[in-house]
């Protein structure tokens, strides 16, 4: 918004903006928009991964393949990287001229005139807009006021994310997902502030209002002991105190509108991700390039203008994303609430078939690969 010339402010509620904790997998389409913004997305940024699904004992149920027309056109080879938050946010910020941010502002709640837009922040203070985009997260007022409650509903799952430094005798350029009868646990590597280290993850069955364990690490480590090398050693470089992260996974029904009037909203605002899609940071970063991308320079303060522009930005997106919030949704289902029966039988199909590699290609990878390649002013080739 700011390369089209637009006078953006973001407001925020905290003193600066906060990165979530541990590392997290970006893939290419999100690099190219990176990179058309300005970030060095060069072999400091991020840890090129190739990632595999396995059983708990290690054995390979399916591969992410790459596409070489991507890496072609977008000229970046291989398909997921992982990278600290810290060290993405950090690069991101750099490119945000003094003065955007405004810390310390807590959005409550907006009012549409004829040709503007009133935004109101806790305890007082207002500021007037052509449009405003609701980016603030999964417990979103913006969202709220435009399109009701969110009905955020926990998804069963809670997650264990963690991350160290390099471990010795661990690939660097292979990522696994493994799953047990119940569990998943999953490891890649990444690059944090450009230094080697490994992003470490734990998937459990849970109820929304489960009590955390009194010990994380021997909670933790007992998760692991199923699973084969090198999973089991990973908390032996983790700091239990820093490097590890609880959260419980919230979503909300699928939403068929994202903008409302001279509002639209991007991201966990709208639309929520359980960790199976490695995504959600990725889409919001996506939401936003399309957004901006529908508005081009247009005069903002044309109703008309921002409406048709709105509306193009939600026939490139909401059934897009929807479709991935819901495939997570289900692969979550799949792999840790299924009744016992049906769960043998699953591992049966997943170890000595080629079904789960299917399944990934077709729900997974299918039309993230058809959206990068119509990515067209991002292409080197
Ligand atoms: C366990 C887990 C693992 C994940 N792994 C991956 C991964 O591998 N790859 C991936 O791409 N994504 C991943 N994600 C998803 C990703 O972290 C989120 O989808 C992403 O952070 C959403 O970005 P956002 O900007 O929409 O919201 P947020 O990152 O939540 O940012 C919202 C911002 O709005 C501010 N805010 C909130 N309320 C207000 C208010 N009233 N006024 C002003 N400011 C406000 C907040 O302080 C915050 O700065 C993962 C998520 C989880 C839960």
């Amino acid at each position: 918004m700011i390369q089209n010339g637009y006078d953006v402010r973001v407001f925020e509620k905290r003193p600066e903006p906060v990165p979530l904790g541990g590392g997290v997998l970006l893939s290419v389409p999100v690099l190219a928009i990176l990179r058309r913004y300005g970030v060095d997305v060069g072999e400091r940024f991020g840890s090129q991964t190739r990632v595999e699904f396995r059983n708990a004992k290690g054995k390979v149920r399916a591969r992410l393949p790459f596409n070489p027309l991507i890496e072609k056109t977008l000229g970046i080879p291989g398909w997921h990287y992982g990278v600290l938050r810290s060290s993405a946010f950090s690069k991101m910020l750099a490119l945000v001229p003094d003065g955007v941010i405004h810390p310390d502002s807590t959005f409550h709640s907006y009012e549409e005139r004829a040709d503007s837009i009133v935004l109101r922040f806790a305890g007082g203070g207002e500021t007037e807009a052509d449009i405003v985009v609701g980016a603030d997260g999964i417990r979103s007022g913006v969202s709220r006021q435009a399109f009701g409650d969110h009905g955020l509903f926990h998804v069963g799952l809670r997650l264990w994310l963690a991350w160290c430094g390099h471990v010795e005798g661990v690939s660097r350029d292979t990522g696994a997902i493994a799953h047990s009868r119940r569990m998943q646990a999953s490891y890649f590597p990444m690059l944090h502030d450009g230094e080697p280290g490994f992003e470490w993850w734990i998937v459990e069955p849970s109820r929304a209002h489960d009590p955390a364990p009194a010990d994380v690490e021997g909670h933790v480590r007992a998760l692991l002991a199923p699973f084969a090398d090198p999973l089991p050693r990973f908390p032996d470089h983790t700091n239990f105190e820093t490097q590890i992260f609880r959260w419980d996974i919230y979503n909300r029904a699928s939403l068929q509108r994202w903008t409302a009037g001279r509002v639209a909203c991007i991201g966990d605002a709208v639309h929520p991700v359980s960790p199976y899609a490695a995504y959600g940071m990725g889409m919001a970063i996506e939401d936003g390039y399309f957004l901006a991308r529908a508005l081009g320079g247009a005069d903002l303060n044309d109703p008309t203008t921002v409406q048709s522009a709105f509306e193009r930005f939600e026939s490139e997106r909401v059934s897009y994303v929807n479709h991935h919030v819901e495939f997570a949704r289900t692969l979550g289902r799949r792999f840790h609430h299924a009744p016992p029966p049906v769960a043998l039988v699953r591992d049966f199909v997943f170890d000595n078939t080629k079904a789960l590699q299917a399944l990934l290609t077709k729900g997974y990878l299918a039309d993230q690969e058809q959206m990068s390649l119509q990515l067209h002013e991002l292409a080197v080739a």
